[in-house]
């Protein structure tokens, strides 16, 4: 148990990235008290069944007053409206900061609604998984996993140091980068791949010369995965296309060219150019695996055997927003 960062952090919002923030605070012993917001009366239940805080409030206002350290874990498309509502309730030398998957809007909603005198450093945790809510949290979702932070130019450097200690307290590595660069990298490596799953889910769905019991009962591998992709909350990903439309567009527009490639490739019968192509993608996902972001276990390391499958926990790590 470490020496506490921060008197009192309140999460504002209770689902599965607040909670897993709850868990982390509360295994290394990071805070001495956690105040939370949720938006309905039984997401602020569960969190006081699960002690996920220590109070609840039905306000945001009220949960983040007198914290040292606010964490907006609410979708991007609501964290300006929920900023605004806290503003004259946060305390001088307060650190305010975000786990929003999308940088540029956060800052851009955000920042008008900063008052002097608080430290505002976004953040984005790359780690997540399909579920939502205040259950599906766990302490270990941060565990090897980065976090992104954009502190705006001119942030104070002591509250940036503070919130990477606290990040890395919670099991993550930290970088710093410009929120524009955030948002076209996770646009090519989360946001597209997410598009892409539940265009493709779609798509299998509504052919109408394959019945739906013929998707669920013969779906292979590779489109099981995209189907656990897709069962991402809608709210959260309808936020994130709205909120990252130019660096998305660009990079789906990029997508498609290289798709009609491969579909030129196969017309024509050209196996060098798929064997190419499908070489180097293999070589990617070998960094990935040596680079400890996945397990090079068969099947993602999904356990087989009914014994085993009873007791797993479902898709840790599973990639996320
Ligand atoms: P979640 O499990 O759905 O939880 C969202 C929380 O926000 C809930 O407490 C919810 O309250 C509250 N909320 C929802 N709409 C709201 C609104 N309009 N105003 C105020 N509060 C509202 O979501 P999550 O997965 O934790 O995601 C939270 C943030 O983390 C998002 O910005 C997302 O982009 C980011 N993120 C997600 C992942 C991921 O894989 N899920 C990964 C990294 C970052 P109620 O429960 O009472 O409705």
């Amino acid at each position: 148990m470490s020496k506490p960062q921060f008197d009192t952090v309140a999460l504002i919002g209770i689902g599965l990235i607040g909670s897993s923030i709850s868990h982390g605070i509360r295994r290394s012993g990071l805070a001495r008290r956690i105040t939370g917001y949720a938006k309905t009366e039984a997401t602020r239940n569960t969190a006081r069944r699960l002690g996920l805080v220590d109070e609840a409030f039905n306000s945001a206002a009220d949960a983040a007053e007198g914290a040292d350290l606010v964490i907006l874990c609410v979708p991007v498309g609501a964290c300006g409206a929920v900023a605004a509502e806290m503003a004259g309730k946060l305390k001088q030398g307060a650190i305010l900061t975000d786990v929003g998957s999308v940088k540029g809007a956060v800052v851009r909603d955000v920042g008008p609604n900063v008052p002097e005198g608080v430290h505002f450093v976004p953040g984005h945790p790359i780690a997540g998984t399909e579920h939502s809510g205040p259950e599906s949290g766990f302490a270990e979702l941060f565990d090897g996993r980065w976090c992104i932070l954009t502190p705006p130019s001119g942030a104070d450097d002591g509250a940036v140091e503070r919130l990477k200690a606290f990040w890395e307290a919670l099991g993550s590595h930290v970088e710093i980068m410009a929120p524009d660069h955030h948002d076209m990298v996770l646009a090519i490596t989360s946001h597209v791949p997410h598009l892409i799953a539940f265009n493709i889910v779609n798509t299998a769905a509504h052919l109408e010369r394959v019945t739906a019991s013929e998707v669920i009962k013969f779906s292979a591998g590779g489109f099981r995965d995209f189907t656990r992709i897709a069962a991402s909350d809608p709210t959260m990903w309808r936020d994130v296309f709205l909120n990252n439309k130019s660096a998305v567009i660009e990079m789906l527009g990029r997508f498609t060219e290289d798709l009609t490639a491969l579909q030129r490739a196969i017309r024509f019968d050209d196996g060098d150019m798929l064997f190419r192509l499908f070489g180097e993608a293999r070589e990617l996902r070998r960094g990935i695996i040596q680079a400890g972001q996945d397990t090079a276990a068969a099947d993602f390391g999904r356990p087989h055997g009914p014994a085993q499958a009873a007791a797993s926990v479902p898709s840790k790590k599973a990639g996320g927003g």
